[in-house]
């Protein structure tokens, strides 16, 4: 019996042994038993065996409060509480920071200034030192291992006690830091053994505690993992614990707290050993799991089949300026495909700021109207959202289609006369911002929504709007690409589509970076440029706490930079400004009777004037990666050279300094997303959080790629195969999802 639950566990933990020990009294004089207890014998081992391969999460225990824990002091309940730790479960995870090798005595002749070691040697000398440290004289003890010298020192040390054990001859082991003074080589304080048998072993070091020495954090968290890591259980059935090479988690957390002596040190303190590998996996594997069961939810509904006729689309491509690029074909043939089939269309489409996503937005606009449906189109900002209107009113001007503009700005009449045409049908294309998903906007057909730059809604904001059709058609389009594994991984629920190829004759903008002193330069390269009859665009930061501030600074500049180019027109356009009065600006500087714009980051978002080709970006070190691309973007848009001038103070953050240089050495959106995510981490780029994910405790988007990977192909296959997790294999994995999923698993829609 032994040897087979050695099979079944074969790196068995303390507490397995412990239960292994139970099972061994369980079935011992199990021969000369009676049937009756035979059999009861059988059950009970059984037991003991299922729960030793695969213990189960036992919530109740897990999420009970410090204050049931017997083992913690009221002292160590406060210091847990002020980091963050208030449950069972967040102390199991309270895990070691890194771990020091004690595996092997060291060589004294090989330790290295402020390493951590264990020596063995004879004591050569012990004795009080003639120096005073305070009011006491120090205790030293030289000890030699044949390689070389090391002192161990005390300041605070009992003489008798001293005096007789550290006599010298005696072997004696030390651990500890070891500094260097000059050629001598100091343990303060060393961890003394006698024992040649002293146990050497992977010593865990934990987060350091005001007040507490390390020995006792790692104490405590020994005593509490032997006692409460089981509870844990694992969400993993065996056969993908196997598949992919991992730990149950009780286990795996039982090893970071306690390594096997086996295993690589180096691994342990880059969190890639196997035990890290399984934290992870499992991280991303919930995560996945929910996305796949939002996704297969999603697919099930019954949608409407919108099958274009051509009747509109026809003329509308050959209005165009242009033909589509090969990129815009396939992506057009994807959502046609898609909104054509009676599963509801969910789609993400990606492309770089200029790839001419509108058109694929109006393409699929128009295959709904020719169905006989309404489109909603939402955009974050009411710049945008004219922008929208403007374009469509343009480009479907020869076609018998009815749209509105709806935005905050509107007075109630107009709103209610809007309001009313939409729910009679009157309208068919609604362009709006937020005041689209007012209680007050009631379709009469919805069949399609498209919502713009979708990482600047929330998954609440996008859901009401989908609701107020029946289960429309969706699609969600971002400039904030990001790279293409990830975007596949992480929007799970979504079907993809990338614009990677830009319209012909783009080249891209040439970025420069100015400091503040060389101001006057970059105003001559505008005069040169203004003179060519180039527009310009001169932005300002504004941020929101200081808003009044930064409007001031953008408003005293203008009227600086009025005097400064007297022959040329100037507008100011900001947020605070009425929508009549924004939307006037817009025009004539689309037209050309402004020569140059100065704006505060109202502009970021899809502006589109291709005759303007100049950009000056002030105070650049205070705008993130992504918004700098979005607003170069509104340059290089026509067929001139178009230039993006970053002004900056002399003293800037390294980091800025790491944002200027990324901007300036590509134009690749895909690329800048990239760097972005290595200098800001994927959290808030990625908008997790707004997107209703539950939180990554271990594993990170762009270092796990690869785990990310496989966890995506495990969710998705059982997801598949078993929708409902009702196999028994799935018993803990599903009270799992549910434990780090909670209610946001319900919501129906993700962006
Ligand atoms: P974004 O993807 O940033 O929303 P837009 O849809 O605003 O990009 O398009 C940017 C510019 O490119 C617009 O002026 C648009 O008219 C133009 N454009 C779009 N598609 C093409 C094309 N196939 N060929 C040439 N120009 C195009
Ligand atoms: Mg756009």
């Amino acid at each position: 019996m032994n040897t087979l639950t050695q099979k079944l566990v074969p790196s068995s933990a303390p507490w397995q042994q412990e239960i292994l020990k139970h099972l061994n009294q369980v079935i011992r004089g199990f021969d000369h038993a009676p049937d009756k207890e035979k059999r009861k014998k059988i059950e009970k081992a059984i037991s003991l065996i299922q729960y030793l391969i695969h213990p189960s999460p036992q919530w109740e225990i897990l999420l009970s409060s410090l204050e049931n824990i017997p083992l913690l002091t009221p002292k160590w309940r406060k210091i847990f509480k002020k980091k963050g730790i208030f449950t069972l479960e967040d102390l199991l995870y309270f895990l070691p920071t890194h771990y020091e090798d004690h595996r092997h005595f060291k060589y004294i002749k090989d330790i290295q200034p402020n390493q951590t070691v264990v020596v063995r040697g004879k004591i050569i000398v012990s004795g009080v030192l003639p120096v005073k440290q305070g009011r006491r004289k120090l205790y030293k003890v030289v000890i030699s291992d044949g390689t070389g010298q090391l002192a161990g020192v005390w300041f605070n040390y009992q003489l008798k006690y001293m005096q007789a054990e550290f006599k010298p001859g005696r072997e004696v082991t030390f651990s500890g830091l070891v500094r260097h003074y000059g050629w001598e080589k100091v343990i303060h304080h060393p961890d003394v053994s006698w024992d040649r048998e002293i146990k050497l072993e992977i010593v865990p070091v934990y987060p350091e505690i005001d007040g507490i020495y390390p020995k006792q954090t790692r104490n405590l968290m020994q005593r509490i993992i032997l006692k409460y890591v089981h509870f844990l259980g694992c969400p993993l059935p065996l056969s993908l614990r196997q598949r992919y090479k991992l730990s149950p988690l009780w286990e795996a957390v039982f090893h970071l707290h306690h390594p096997p002596a086996n295993v690589s040190v180096r691994e342990l303190n880059q969190d890639t050993s196997p035990y890290h590998r399984t934290l992870k996996f499992i991280d991303f594997f919930c995560l996945e799991l929910g996305l796949a069961i939002k996704r297969k939810a999603y697919s099930q509904k019954q949608g409407i089949s919108l099958k274009p006729s051509y009747l509109y689309i026809e003329p509308f491509l050959k209005s165009l300026p242009f033909i589509l690029t090969n990129g815009q074909k396939r992506v057009f043939e994807e959502i046609k495909q898609n909104m054509a089939s009676s599963r509801p269309m969910h789609r993400l489409l990606q492309g770089d700021v200029g790839s001419g996503k509108t058109i694929l937005a109006l393409l699929a606009t128009l295959i709904a109207i020719e169905s006989g449906y309404q489109v909603a189109i939402m955009a974050p900002t009411e710049i945008l959202a004219e922008q929208h209107f403007e374009n469509a009113q343009r480009l479907l001007k020869n076609l018998p289609i009815k749209l509105a503009l709806l935005t905050s700005q509107l007075k109630s009449k107009e709103k209610q006369a809007i309001y009313e045409g939409i729910l009679k049908g009157r309208y068919q294309l609604v362009i709006g911002t937020h005041a689209l998903i007012q209680e007050g906007v009631e379709f009469q057909r919805l069949g399609l929504v498209i919502i713009d730059e979708q990482h600047r809604f929330g998954v609440a904001q996008r859901a009401t709007l989908v609701a107020k059709g029946v289960t429309p058609d969706v699609l969600v389009m971002t400039a904030t690409p990001i790279p293409r594994t990830l975007a596949m991984t992480l929007y799970g629920d979504l079907d993809i589509s990338i614009l990677d190829e830009m319209p012909p004759g783009r080249k891209p903008v040439e970025t420069m970076h100015f400091w503040e002193k060389d101001r006057e330069q970059v105003y001559r390269f505008l005069e040169e440029k203004l003179r060519e009859g180039v527009q310009v665009y001169i932005v300002y930061p504004l941020i929101e706490e200081s808003e009044i501030l930064e409007l001031k600074a953008a408003t005293t500049m203008y009227e600086t930079l009025k005097k400064r180019f007297s022959q040329y027109k100037l507008a100011l356009l900001h947020g605070r400004m009425k929508a009549e009065e924004k939307q006037e600006i817009m025009t004539l500087f689309r037209t050309g009777s402004i020569d140059i714009l100065v704006a505060t980051t109202v502009i970021e978002v899809g502006v589109d004037v291709p005759q303007a080709s100049v950009m000056v970006i002030e105070h650049a070190e205070r705008f993130g990666l992504a918004q700098l691309h979005q607003l170069r973007g509104r340059v290089g848009r026509g067929t001139d050279q178009a230039y993006c001038l970053l002004l900056t103070p002399e003293k800037i953050t390294s980091l800025a300094k790491q944002r200027l240089k990324a901007i300036i050495e590509t134009n690749d959106g895909f690329k800048i997303a990239e760097a972005d995510l290595r200098l800001r981490g994927p959290g808030e780029i990625l908008g997790t959080k707004q997107a209703g994910f539950p939180e990554l405790r271990f594993a990170d988007m762009i270092k796990d790629i690869e785990i990310l990977k496989q966890a995506r192909e495990a969710a998705f296959h059982i997801i598949a195969t078993d929708p409902e997790l009702q196999s028994s294999e799935y018993k803990y994995l599903a009270s799992y999802l549910r434990h780090y999923w909670g209610e946001k698993l319900k919501l129906g829609m993700v962006g």
